[in-house]
């Protein structure tokens, strides 16, 4: 939570208290339009194993009337604060397993994975099962190239019900990655008993990974980790090759960052990857 309610959105405050609360209540309502009028798109950003690409994470963009594109790192959080969040998270879950049924029937792209980013109230919604199950239902996409990425505080809440829900999902092929993992709180022992298949090493370990040996060790020891738990492990924010080098040294062979691609709209996406296979 630190990271979202971060450095970013101190855009918003302006010295003036009552100027802040007003651009909030303002921001929520142009959100509540922005999703009626389609002005919300999904972004795709590569992941590589090896030399290929096996999927991409779907990040979403506000195109704002005034403001352009607006990160979701300022948006997000207020979504959630003001339960927003449901709606536009319904949204993100169609439009990604809409673009993956629509990936499946192009032979170059088929048996691309899309992972979807799910935050915590959205996950905690007593139907949430069934709204992904509808998702995948409606749109004819295949659960199996579906990947939710949870966070560690939305898994500390109510582990019970968290772990049937991921059982529940995993049973259609749906699999679960930790997002930003290493900056939360997960201990060993409970990180066992969740039904995971990936570990993502957070950017921020990534970032100085050449030159501050504590992010080196970090970094070396969720590889470590996840191996030796049967999860695979993807490093994001990967800026440069030396990066992807030295990570792969630790034994990280999957990858995502600018380093491949920024996030991309789905049309560019899907001819960067013909390319980067081709040339792979
Ligand atoms: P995240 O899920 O950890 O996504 C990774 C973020 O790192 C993305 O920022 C991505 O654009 C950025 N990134 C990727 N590669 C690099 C790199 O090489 N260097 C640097 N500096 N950054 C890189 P973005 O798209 O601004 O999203 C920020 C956060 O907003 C996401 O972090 C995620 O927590 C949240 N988010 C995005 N889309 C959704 C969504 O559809 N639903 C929910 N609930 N949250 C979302
Ligand atoms: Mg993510
Ligand atoms: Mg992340
Ligand atoms: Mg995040």
């Amino acid at each position: 939570q630190a990271k979202t309610a971060g450095r970013d959105t101190l855009q918003f405050y302006s010295p003036n208290m009552h100027t802040a609360m007003q651009e909030r209540v303002q921001l929520e309502a142009q959100m509540r339009t922005s999703l009626e009028q389609g002005h919300f798109e999904l972004f795709y950003q590569p992941q590589v194993h090896a030399r290929k690409v096996i999927g991409c994470e779907a990040l979403l963009r506000w195109r704002h009337p005034e403001r352009g594109l607006v990160s979701p790192a300022l948006f997000i959080p207020l979504a959630e604060d003001s339960g927003q969040i449901l709606a536009l998270g319904n949204w993100v879950l169609h439009t990604a397993c809409a673009q993956l049924a629509a990936w499946s029937k192009v032979p170059l792209l088929a048996g691309l994975s899309i992972a979807i980013n799910v935050s915590p109230r959205q996950f905690h919604q007593p139907d949430f099962v069934q709204r992904v199950l509808g998702a995948v239902a409606q749109t004819g996409a295949d659960p199996r190239y579906l990947e939710l990425e949870l966070t560690e505080s939305l898994l500390l809440q109510d582990v019970e019900d968290t772990i049937d829900k991921m059982l529940q999902l995993k049973r259609h092929g749906i699999a679960f990655s930790l997002d930003d993992f290493g900056t939360g709180y997960s201990s060993l022992a409970y990180l066992k008993r969740l039904p995971l298949d990936q570990l993502k090493i957070d950017q921020g370990f990534v970032r100085d990974v050449l030159t501050d040996a504590n992010d080196a060790a970090i970094a070396r020891t969720v590889v470590a980790l996840g191996t030796s738990l049967g999860l695979s492990v993807i490093a994001e924010g990967v800026e440069t090759a030396a990066q992807r080098d030295f990570l792969q040294g630790y034994g990280c062979n999957t990858w995502q960052g600018y380093f491949f691609s920024r996030p991309l709209p789905a049309a560019e996406l899907a001819d960067w990857v013909v390319q980067f296979n081709a040339a792979a």
